[in-house]
């Protein structure tokens, strides 16, 4: 990048996990310009004082470059833990049985704690339990209201507060827990862009978090349950967008499930026009070293080329020897994959068709607009960001161009594939939004002299929902004189 104002070259965005080696004023700089876009704070770490400060950095940095800068704080979720065990440790046999019950004492070989309350009376008999990351495997023989017995499928060593994964019942959970709830009110306090609900299970879950958040925040729902699954586009329908949380999905279902879930449910948001991120172990090998392995290329590659509007790194960038590097890597790969004239081929594979509404009519003849006349960018006024979605969902062949008045718009906007925000005054005239496109194309390296760009707008000027003009602008050059600084 020429300077920080400046445009990404790739229409894919990079979200990275900030944590204990990353969260530096430096070190979040250097991932910003090694190509991060969205920054995630992750609240199953940490302190909340902890990322107060990083999310002040974030800030900072973003004033420093003058650049809308995306912040997502994930929430925890109802994470299931056994409780602990009197030798810290115990070693469960193939075939042996093992009670899960009420009594806080500490566990043995036959037994532990289990402080969810709510799974004793959801369970069925038959059902599977998974004990740290999918590693052990219970299967209920019986069950009652503080007590569940267990053959031992797959054994081995079961240590204390140990992960629990349900993935064969819907467990009848709140969809935040006190801690989440908690967090929440930290970090709607502290002004985040997005707010990522884990463990969700149902549509309600969703309609809950947002009652709570009451639009002080966009709303990520991640689905990494199998009951997600199958009530997957109402869940979406009610999000603001969706991650395809692969790290605990792979442990609820088998891991060769995972590929085919990943693109219906890239396909599936896609076609509701949602950003879709693609998460966890996407180069897993760089938490360790400094390259990744090839399959972990392919990985990142694949969930481009599926059309994922982000792609994103968790333990590599947070907790890894090499967060700048798994950045700059995620980086190259996006460039190369983008650069591929196969690409846009593969990226219209998923069809999306246009609602019938005036937005989606105008943003489907701005991306044909765009590629008829090889238009050098798609510049789109908007207050909410939504006609921004709507022309970001047909994937066109030039990048967008956002231009709005609102700073919350232009953060949230972070996540949507191929689309550069930027705040700025409300044009009043059909001229003034001429002149401010052209400039702003060239200020932000989107469009050199000669270059046609395409400009979506709502007339009259500042309704909000309005968008009803599509108008072609052919950049001179004249707009680089008499500077303006709006
Ligand atoms: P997590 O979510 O990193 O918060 O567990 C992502 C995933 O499960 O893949
Ligand atoms: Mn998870």
């Amino acid at each position: 990048m020429a300077n920080s104002v400046e445009a990404r070259s790739r229409r894919v965005r990079v979200l990275a996990t900030l944590g204990p080696a990353s969260r530096s004023p430096e070190m979040i700089e250097k991932l910003f310009r090694a190509g991060a876009d969205a920054f995630r704070v992750n609240m199953s770490h940490g302190a909340q004082a902890d990322h107060a400060q990083t999310i002040a950095h974030i800030r900072a940095l973003e004033k420093q470059l003058g650049r809308p800068t995306t912040i997502l704080v994930d929430l925890q979720g109802p994470k299931l833990r056994v409780g602990s065990f009197a030798e810290g440790m115990v070693l469960l046999k193939t075939g042996q049985t093992f009670v899960l019950d009420r009594d806080t004492t500490p566990g043995d070989q036959s037994r532990v704690c289990l402080p969810h309350r709510e799974l004793f009376v959801a369970l069925e008999e038959g059902a599977r339990l998974l004990l740290d990351d999918g590693k052990l495997v219970l299967r209920v023989v019986a069950h009652s209201h503080d007590r569940i017995e267990t053959v031992v499928e797959v054994g081995g060593a079961l240590s204390n507060n140990k992960g629990l994964n349900v993935p064969d019942v819907v467990v009848p959970l709140a969809a935040l827990t006190e801690k989440d709830r908690s967090d929440l009110a930290f970090a709607l306090d502290q002004g985040v862009d997005w707010v990522a609900l884990s463990f969700v299970q149902r549509p309600e879950d969703v309609a809950e978090a947002r009652r709570m958040i009451g639009g002080r925040a966009a709303l990520l729902a991640k689905i990494e349950k199998p009951a997600a699954l199958e009530r997957l586009d109402a869940i979406i329908e009610l999000a603001d967008a969706v991650m395809v949380a692969r790290g605990d999905l792979g442990v609820e279902l088998p891991p060769q499930a995972v590929p085919p879930m990943q693109k219906r449910i890239v396909e599936a948001a896609r076609r509701m026009g949602r950003p879709v991120v693609v998460a966890t172990q996407m180069l897993e090998s760089m938490i360790k070293a400094p390259t990744p392995t090839r399959a972990e290329v392919s990985d990142v590659a694949t969930a481009i080329y599926d059309g994922a509007d982000a792609v994103m790194l968790s333990a590599e960038s947070a907790a890894g020897d090499w967060p700048v590097e798994s950045v700059a890597m995620m980086n190259a790969i996006a460039e190369a994959v983008e650069r591929d004239p196969g690409y846009a081929a593969r990226v219209h594979f998923t069809e999306t068709r246009p609602d019938p509404t005036t937005a989606d009519a105008l943003a489907e003849a701005s991306g044909e607009i765009a590629r008829t006349i090889g238009a050098a960018a798609i510049i789109c006024f908007t207050t909410s960001g939504s006609t921004a979605r709507r022309v970001a969902r047909e994937r066109p062949s030039a990048p967008l161009l956002v231009l709005t008045p609102r700073m919350e718009t232009a953060r949230r906007l972070g996540l949507l594939w191929g689309a550069h925000a930027v705040r700025t005054r409300d044009v009043s005239s059909f001229e003034e939004m001429i002149g401010k496109s052209k400039r702003m194309a060239l200020r932000h390296g989107l469009a050199k002299a000669g270059d046609r760009v395409i400009i979506m707008a709502g007339v009259p000027f500042g309704t909000p929902g309005s968008t009803n003009v599509v108008h072609v602008a052919r950049i001179s050059g004249d707009e680089l004189r008499g500077h303006r600084t709006d």
